[in-house]
């Protein structure tokens, strides 16, 4: 068993006795500053450090690598870990690498034989990536491919966490960028109408957006091809609006799956009556495995009232309007269509808070004996789900967790 046995003892251990106390040596947790371009986020924080060095780990941070969400050199040390000055000592002194983005080719090179790396992977859109890990022998823990049905791994759902907070800052986005306020208000001044709001999805991003929305005080409302959202849409202050054509909109766990052509024709035609109604849309539409669908026409927008905004958070996927820019705002027919891909970034101090949370939850169940040492468990089901390369062999995809 490699994984709960630290650097200097795997080196020779086909060679050297390893005495059971060496062998339960409390690994270190190593945390490099990321490197991708936009990402402000860190995947750990102090008040996390605290419970790891509980928990029995060794913490080490790149200096650095909390500057963009606000937490410092100096908070790290408070909290118990070790600050180191480059990257390359980082990863080269690490057992375990907690990370947010999947690594880039650099640091692949960087990480060192039998390390375990855990952090977004996202294993079906990076091939390339999964072998490389797997030439480095590392064992790969994908946060990104937690079985998210399973109800014990919640606490470790970090897609839920940052769709939350995305879903949240999409709705900042768009107050941002539009002249008016949301709420509507009698002033002396004159009657000023509440905002209208239509948010196209309602998953975990969708609701978040929807709840942010209507407590800022604007009138919301919501499609999904997922019948069964219609009351948790409600229970936040949206209305449900339906697509006038009968068809079961949900696909394998729980996700949305690609509908008939003329569910589809149906849909269009209810968006755009909402297009020319609302002030803002926030679309959020995703089908896994599949390019975002496109919900919101060139058409549509230019109906738009001037003034207008569309936060697309489906543009990485390749958006869900014909006109997104990703990472971009743009004013095209007097519509504001903002593409940005690093919404949960953008907020920064809290998505690190969460994702540093969730990623201690995962230490916690790696480490159950509470000494510093993991052990990847591979019966356990959200163990299983998320382990996507083990000691170098591709354990993706895994075989269906085991529901109750
Ligand atoms: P997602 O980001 O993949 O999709 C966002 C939303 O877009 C979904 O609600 C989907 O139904 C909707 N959508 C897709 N195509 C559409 C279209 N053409 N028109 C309108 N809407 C469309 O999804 P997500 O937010 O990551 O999660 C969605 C599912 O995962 C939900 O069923 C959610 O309950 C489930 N989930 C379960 C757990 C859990 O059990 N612990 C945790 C998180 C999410």
């Amino acid at each position: 068993m490699q994984i709960g046995v630290p650097a200097e003892t795997q080196a020779g251990e086909s060679r050297v006795a390893v005495t059971p106390e060496a062998a339960r040596r409390p690994l270190l947790i190593g945390v490099p500053k990321e490197t991708a371009a936009l990402e402000k986020r860190v995947a750990t924080v102090p008040e996390v450090v605290e419970k790891l060095v509980k928990l029995g780990f060794r913490v080490a941070v790149e200096s650095g690598a909390g500057d963009a969400a606000n937490f410092s050199d100096d908070t790290y040390r408070a909290a118990g870990a070790q600050v180191v000055p480059t990257a390359a000592e980082l990863w080269a002194m690490s057992d375990i690498v907690f990370k947010v983005r999947a690594p880039s080719p650099q640091e692949v090179g960087l990480l060192r034989e039998g390390t375990t790396l855990v952090g977004f992977i996202w294993p079906a859109q990076n091939p390339e990536l999964m072998q490389q890990l797997a030439a480095r022998k590392a064992t790969v823990l994908a946060i990104d491919s937690l079985p998210r049905q399973l109800s014990r791994a919640q606490k470790m759902d970090a897609l839920t966490s940052m769709a939350g907070i995305s879903g949240y800052r999409a709705v900042i986005e768009a107050a941002n960028a539009f002249g008016r306020f949301f709420n509507g208000q009698i002033t002396a001044a004159g009657k000023i109408p509440p905002a209208k709001v239509f948010i196209a999805g309602a998953g975990v991003a969708g609701l978040a957006a929807i709840g942010t929305a209507a407590n800022l005080g604007a009138i919301v409302r919501a499609n999904d091809t997922r019948a069964e959202v219609a009351d948790q849409v409600v229970s936040l202050g949206g209305e449900f609006v339906k697509v006038d054509y009968e068809e079961e909109g949900s696909g394998g766990g729980g996700y949305a799956k690609v509908m008939s052509e003329g569910f589809q024709q149906a849909q269009r035609e209810m968006y755009a009556k909402q297009a020319r109604e609302v002030d803002i849309i926030i679309t959020t539409a995703l089908i896994p495995g599949k390019p975002a669908p496109k919900l919101i026409t060139a058409d549509m927008v230019r109906t738009m009232k001037p003034g207008s905004v569309i936060v697309d958070m489906a543009a990485e996927q390749g958006g869900n309007c014909e006109l997104t820019e990703p990472n971009q705002a743009v004013v095209k027919h007097g519509v504001t269509i903002i593409g940005y891909t690093d919404l949960a970034s953008r907020l920064a101090k809290q998505s690190s808070t969460l994702y540093a949370t969730n990623l201690f939850r995962l230490a916690e169940e790696l480490c159950k004996t509470k000494d510093g040492v993991i052990d990847v468990n591979m019966d356990d089901d959200a163990l299983r789900g998320l382990t996507v390369v083990k000691e170098g062999n591709i354990t993706w995809p895994p075989p269906p967790p085991k529901l109750p």
